[in-house]
């Protein structure tokens, strides 16, 4: 049985104050909320506020990226065990955003989800097409490129402690969801190269999110698909009553 996920990407929004506040008002929504993990992935400065707001409450604090060296010269980059040492246990990489206007490749994706592993974070490893490629027919072959770069390079035991996201590029931001079958046919196209990879036992419990302009009028269709194993939510994750309904579904 796979423990469900749903976890908000805050991206670029909200000061420190702001996500004491939102905690504030969202732990007690979620407090019996025990059929999932609940993740919010703050901007980097907001994450000790986030990490003390949610302490005694089941709310997990994730990282939106990190860098795959532990220190050194790198200016601006935050490193795998400076998210764990705040408290957080989960960490988003190759987030499209990040593939589209920062340069990530699924090789950077792959340094990434090893330094995330090792600091003993949770990775929830980004994937998804744009349009243009589910225009021209190719969905099933970049899900497959995309593994094939930045998740089939991790060991057997790596690959059993990471998250994957379907998240199709052209319904992210755009309040343009995939249907629940366009995901969860997805879902099976990215679990069945994962077993090409690992097994069908490893493929069977990995747990694959669905994002992209998930709201609380379209969640309980998606997780209704017994592909999708959760949901990577943006703007809609923003609001504590729109994220404790879409939690709550
Ligand atoms: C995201 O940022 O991962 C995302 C899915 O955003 P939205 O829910 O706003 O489409």
């Amino acid at each position: 049985m796979r423990k469900r996920v749903l976890a908000g990407n805050w991206k670029m929004y909200k000061t420190a104050a702001e996500t004491s506040a939102f905690l504030e008002a969202f732990a007690p929504l979620v407090a019996n909320a025990s059929h999932a993990e609940i993740v919010i992935c703050p901007p980097y400065v907001n994450l000790p506020a986030a990490v003390e707001a949610a302490r005694g409450t089941a709310i997990e604090i994730g990282g939106q990226d990190l860098f795959w060296l532990r220190e050194g010269a790198y200016t601006g980059e935050v490193s795998a065990p400076m998210l764990a040492a705040v408290g957080c246990r989960w960490v988003i990489v190759g987030h499209s955003e990040r593939r589209q206007y920062f340069h990530e490749t699924d090789e950077t994706v792959l340094k990434k989800t090893r330094a995330a592993l090792e600091a003993g974070l949770t990775p929830i490893v980004c994937v998804g097409e744009r349009l243009e490629e589910r225009e021209a027919g190719a969905t099933e072959s970049v899900l497959r490129i995309q593994c094939a770069g930045g998740i089939a390079g991790l060991t057997p035991e790596q690959f059993a402690r990471i998250v994957i996201a379907y998240e199709p590029v052209w319904a992210i931001g755009t309040g343009k969801t995939a249907t629940p079958e366009m995901a969860a046919h997805a879902h099976g196209v990215l679990r069945a190269e994962m077993a090409s990879c690992f097994g069908a036992a490893a493929a069977d419990s990995c747990r694959i999110l669905y994002g992209g302009s998930v709201k609380p009028d379209n969640v309980k269709g998606l997780m209704e698909q017994e592909e999708i194993d959760g949901a990577l939510v943006g703007g809609a994750s923003l609001d504590p009553q729109s994220f404790a309904a879409i939690v709550t579904y």
